[in-house]
């Protein structure tokens, strides 16, 4: 079922146009997701951009017995390589600038739900008071300085593994001399430089009721970051209510904000992550109160009720629906 979703996912996200050049394209399944790259190189610097994805997937993986975040989470301490501590720090920077609504010890409760092994239910209220006592992005600030870190809880990065991949797999293609890529890690688009035939890219959003069609586009040029989180994209039914894999950190349970989906828009793929599954945590009053205080990311929410709005960095992208603009 998961690949079905991921799959739906994938052809939800539609690209629009033909580049003069043809890139050469790979699709994977990797980080638990169906992946798709377009590189505008050469084969090696395909496989280069494929090898790093499998390379992070090793070592970021909660389920990979060789990851370090495995190591971590059985053995509650690990020696951390520079990489995973980089991406540690980001995590916690999203969780402090978010209130804990991006929390990165959220395993415990992702384990109660039954997410990571497929084998979801709704836990006990007792199973989820333990997991509880365990998440809190807090413990960690104590260890930031060290790569060698212990903590009573677990890590899970799935918030914001998949973006950062992607910025570290166009970091990798510009040093390999490519100027242009457009990657869609599992609905986490990441774009470098603009294409070939000087047409925008247009990246459709994902209607969250019928995930295979486009309810919208953003058409913009140059390097950017697009990610969306949705309840739509990984859930469950149990007596008829629907419980989906983005849990809000503070009740244990999956997070009830209003919203369907939160699509970002930032220049960093791990910042877009790891705020999107935070402002779809926070629902929309908070994540606009956040995004007033910030200049670095913009976004396009939908409401459960199918309403589109978008912040105005996001407005002047957005084409293809009606929508309000949020405004400074
Ligand atoms: P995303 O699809 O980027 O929104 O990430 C969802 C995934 O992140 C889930 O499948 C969990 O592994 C993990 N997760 C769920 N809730 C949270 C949360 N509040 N903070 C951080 N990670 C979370
Ligand atoms: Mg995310």
């Amino acid at each position: 079922m998961k690949k079905t979703l991921a799959l739906s996912l994938l052809i939800s996200v539609l690209l629009c146009g033909c580049a003069v050049n043809a890139p050469v394209e790979r699709e994977i399944f990797a980080m638990d997701t169906v992946m798709m790259l377009r590189v505008w190189g050469n084969e090696s610097d395909a496989a280069a951009a494929v090898a790093e994805i499998n390379r992070l997937d090793a070592l970021l993986s909660v389920t990979n017995e060789n990851s370090e975040i495995f190591a971590l989470n059985r053995d509650g301490e690990a020696e951390l390589s520079m990489e995973t501590y980089d991406l540690l720090v980001k995590a916690v920077a999203v969780s402090r600038r978010t209130e804990g609504a991006f929390d990165p010890t959220v395993y415990p409760l992702v384990e109660a739900w039954g997410f990571t092994h497929d084998a979801q239910a709704v836990p006990a209220q007792d199973e989820i008071n333990e997991a509880l006592a365990l998440v809190g992005y807090e413990q960690l600030e104590n260890h930031l300085d060290v790569t060698c870190l212990s903590i009573d809880g677990m890590l899970d990065f799935g918030g914001i593994a998949k973006g950062y991949t992607a910025r570290k797999v166009v970091d990798l293609l510009q040093e390999r001399g490519v100027d242009t890529a457009f990657l869609n890690l599992g609905g986490n688009v990441q774009t470098l430089g603009s294409k070939p035939d000087g047409e925008a890219w247009t990246v459709g959003i994902a209607d969250p009721e019928n995930p295979s069609q486009a309810i919208g586009c953003l058409r913009f040029t140059g390097s950017l970051a697009l990610v969306t989180s949705g309840g739509y994209q990984r859930y469950f039914e149990e007596n008829g209510v629907r419980y989906h894999h983005i849990l809000d950190p503070k009740t244990g349970y999956p997070a009830q904000s209003g919203l369907a989906s939160v699509t970002v828009l930032a220049k960093d793929g791990a910042l877009a992550d790891g705020l999107s599954t935070a402002l779809f945590v926070m629902g929309m009053e908070e994540a606009s109160a956040l995004w007033r205080a910030s200049d670095d990311f913009e976004v396009v929410f939908i409401t459960q009720d199918g309403i589109i709005f978008a912040t105005e960095g996001a407005a002047s992208l957005l084409t293809d629906c009606e929508f309000t603009v949020i405004k400074r």
